[in-house]
């Protein structure tokens, strides 16, 4: 019989429940007893709403008070030293791992935090210390799976496999094999499932769908060549996602897996393995054919289709229907977006509407006539009036496009020396990254405008009240540079969403960016437009107030798509040249105004950077380059343009953020050691540089001597000319008092190295 399951569910509650209580247990407000309890009770009205959408394999361990890779550390014993030297019981050593843990004796730091493939999800990265003894520790997933199982849900635990976590984790020490041991920590893992009576197992290795080479393949063989062999009845799934496995097909299907795991979705080549190199007859094919990463209807007539050419590989009863990875990635339900309008709610599946689809492509594609099916021309009539949302405008205006309006001119080198005269900065100019702490003043602001309890002019005016004081602060304190503050905003993507046509929002569409974090992604719905100035009031504001230059903040297109919910009508490509289209018009307006620094923030430019290196130009570079590029091409030479992005891992696209062609970018590098300077200085790269000088991510005030040092060492490899100094990302997250200290201190850093440089030239 034809069955379905899902990879994995959203785990943090409906309405965020345990985010809250997570918290509230941070705050030491409720007992580990009392988190346990409410964290239990979430999971069973989980299982039983899966009981009732006829979902036959209900996932179980998907569910963590933090993380996925984090409970599977833990699991495994992979707890380093400093962790276990203070002595804490075991969900509070979990939550140190995760947080860090402040103490007299000296803090002990956090556990690195990685995006999970190219997804906004944060995991914790597992550091494996050569002296780690590894042994199986802490029972929860088995204890889930019995309490599931007992009341008869047909649990299906979920596990981080092996490969997957030797390929994410860190190494402290010499590199050590922990692949023997790994795998018989697995094949004590299995053998406790399957006493416990679990029939089927899902192992995940999202790592199969990176480039593997050779030296891979071998580690997963041994793997798995180790821990099959004693799985006796159990059968085991290799899931897969956020690709397709290419590199290692062949050698799976000859494995002695049960199940594989396989992405329709994102996936651009599974099929054609299958119809290569067939599908194995020993194997259930487990078919993600419902997007775990996006909102949008299932196209029933598409995925029916696909479902019958696989039926030509795999007998239909060998087929599981599946999501294309874990509903993690999608918001809860639609239940709870009771303001937005039908006409759009229609279109949209959140996880709980996904598994409504499961069970209806299940029954259609159990039926010998389905084109008949009532539910079946509903969801065919419902795709094909999607069209409605055009703008021929907008079309036709990238449409119109030509190679030109990607390139600005004079090069940048020119262009330096003109913005120099305008702008008349000292060496080492200071500055930030655009937001200064949000007080909960102005979120009270925010809030009350929001809910109709004040005018436009009111708010307005409390939000002018708050850039002029941020002048007077920035003036006091001494930076060269000042920015508004970004008080109007919320986040840096809804805000310009909410200005833009074409986009749409929700109420409670959260979804776990990491531990107890959420965002609230908006939803590209139609073609993008800007039909109002967005941001110049303010900002022309705010440089009516000071002489010195003010630096007009914008959200570059590419952070903009790749943190909504996107249009999967058309090409990414083209929606972010719509957007791109739409920030242009408000940076000529601020350069209109007399505005002369302006910066588009990118702090997701590299997220969606594909997972296989073929495809980094092709489907993503490219155009995302070119879409920045769009951006800025038509402004003056003089007129500065700033870029920033928060994750310095861009060694290995240098020369791609080199061809944004920005004249300025600022990007978070103290947390890691300044590595990236080095980059910098081999690879030539032209445009000016901010490394961040000290970490905002934690409330510690650095001290100038401390910062001194950093810019001397940034020195060595930077020249003078062209470095920047300014803290590593914006400071909304920061208290008023440590963000001013920090840049009190940063300023004297600054000036203190300018006068040693002038006494060391003269001399
Ligand atoms: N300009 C934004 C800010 O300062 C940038 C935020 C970010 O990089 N995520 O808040
Ligand atoms: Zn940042």
């Amino acid at each position: 019989m034809l069955q379905n399951t899902i990879i994995g569910y959203p785990r943090i509650g409906s309405q965020r429940e345990l985010k809250f209580l997570t918290e509230k247990y941070f705050r030491k407000e409720v007992s580990e007893a009392e988190l346990r309890k409410e964290a239990e009770e979430l999971r069973l009205s989980q299982w039983r709403m899966f009981k009732g959408k006829h979902i036959d394999w209900v996932p179980c361990g998907d569910f963590s008070f933090y993380d996925g890779m984090l409970d599977t550390a833990c699991l495994l014993g992979a707890i380093p030293a400093a962790y276990k030297a203070l002595g804490l019981k075991a969900l509070d050593t979990y939550f140190a791992m995760a947080r860090g843990y402040q103490r007299e004796q000296g803090d002990v730091k956090a556990l690195p935090m990685r995006k999970w493939f190219n997804t906004n999800y944060h995991y914790i990265v597992p550091v494996l210390e050569d002296s780690m003894e590894l042994r199986l520790s802490g029972d929860d997933l088995f204890t889930m799976c019995g309490q599931a199982l007992s009341i008869g849900i047909q649990a299906k635990p979920v596990l981080i496999g092996p490969f997957t976590f030797l390929k994410l984790a860190r190494y402290q020490g010499k590199k050590a094999r922990f692949a023997g041991k790994l795998a018989a920590l697995y094949i004590e893992i299995l053998a406790k499932l399957r006493a416990l009576g679990v029939q089927w197992v899902q192992v995940e290795e999202p790592a199969l769908v990176t480039d593997l080479c050779l030296e891979d393949i071998e580690l997963f063989r041994e793997l798995y060549s180790a821990i099959l062999p004693s799985k006796g009845s159990l059968r085991v799934l290799l899931q897969t996602y956020f690709g397709d496995i290419r590199d290692i097909y062949r050698d799976v299907a000859a494995m002695q897996f049960d199940g594989l795991g396989l992405d329709f979705v994102e996936g651009k080549q599974t099929l054609s393995l299958i119809r290569n190199n067939g599908f194995p007859k020993d194997k259930t094919l487990f078919a993600g054919v419902v997007n775990g990463r996006n909102i949008w209807r299932n196209d029933y007539e598409k995925t029916l289709a696909l479902l019958e050419t696989l039926a030509s590989y795999v007998e239909k009863d060998r087929i599981v229907l599946s999501t294309s990875c874990s509903l993690l990635h999608v918001p809860y339900t639609l239940g709870n977006e009771a303001a937005m309008d039908k006409k759009y709610k229609c279109h949209f599946a959140f996880a709980q509407e996904k598994l409504d689809e499961l069970q209806v492509l299940q029954e259609l594609f159990a039926s010998a006539n389905y084109t008949q099916n009532k539910l079946y021309r509903e969801n065919v009539a419902l795709i094909r009036a999607r069209e409605q949302f055009a703008d021929k405008e907008v079309q036709d205006a990238v449409a119109a496009l030509q190679g030109k309006q990607f390139v600005r001119k004079p090069a940048v080198e020119q262009r330096r020396k003109l913005q120099q005269a305008a702008l008349d900065l000292p060496i080492l100019p200071t500055t930030t990254i655009g937001s200064f702490p949000q007080t909960k003043e102005v979120k009270r602001i925010r809030k009350a405008f929001k809910r109709g309890k004040l005018t436009a002019e009111e708010y307005t005016q409390h939000i002018r009240e708050k850039i002029a004081a941020c002048i007077a602060l920035q003036e006091e304190i001494g930076l060269d540079v000042l920015v508004h503050g970004e008080f109007e905003r919320n986040d840096m993507v809804e805000y310009f969403g909410e200005n833009l046509q074409g986009f749409l929002f929700t109420q409670k569409a959260w979804v776990q960016s990491y531990g107890t974090r959420c965002v609230k992604p908006p939803i590209i719905w139609g073609d993008v437009k800007r039909t109002n100035p967005i941001t110049v009031g303010y900002i022309t504001y705010a440089q009516s107030l000071t002489k010195k230059p003010m630096k007009g903040m914008l959200t570059g297109p590419v952070t903009i798509l790749n943190w909504s919910f996107s249009r999967e009508d058309i090409e990414p490509r083209e929606m972010a040249f719509q957007i791109a289209l739409a920030i242009r018009d408000e940076v000529l307006a601020l350069e209109a105004a007399g505005i002369r620094i302006i910066q588009i923030d990118e702090a997701a430019f590299k997220e969606k950077l594909p997972l296989r290196h073929t495809d980094w130009h092709k489907e993503y570079l490219d155009w995302a380059i070119a879409a920045f590029r769009l951006v800025h091409q038509s402004v003056k030479p003089a007129t500065q343009i700033h870029t920033h992005m928060c994750y310095s891992e861009f060694e290995k696209i240098i020369k791609e953020i080199d061809a944004m062609d920005a004249d300025v970018i600022t990007f978070e590098a103290a947390r890691s050691n300044l590595s990236i300077v080095d980059t910098l200085q081999r690879m030539h790269f032209r445009t000016e540089v901010g490394p961040g000088v000290y970490d905002i991510h934690s409330p510690r005030v650095p001290s100038v001597q401390e910062i001194e040092q950093s810019i001397y060492n940034i020195l060595k490899k930077i020249p003078k000319e062209k470095l920047w100094i300014n803290p590593d990302c914006g400071l909304k997250t920061r208290g008023r008092k440590e963000a001013v200290a920090s840049l009190k201190n940063l300023v004297a850093a600054a000036k203190e190295v300018r006068q040693q440089l002038k006494e060391t030239s003269v001399s």
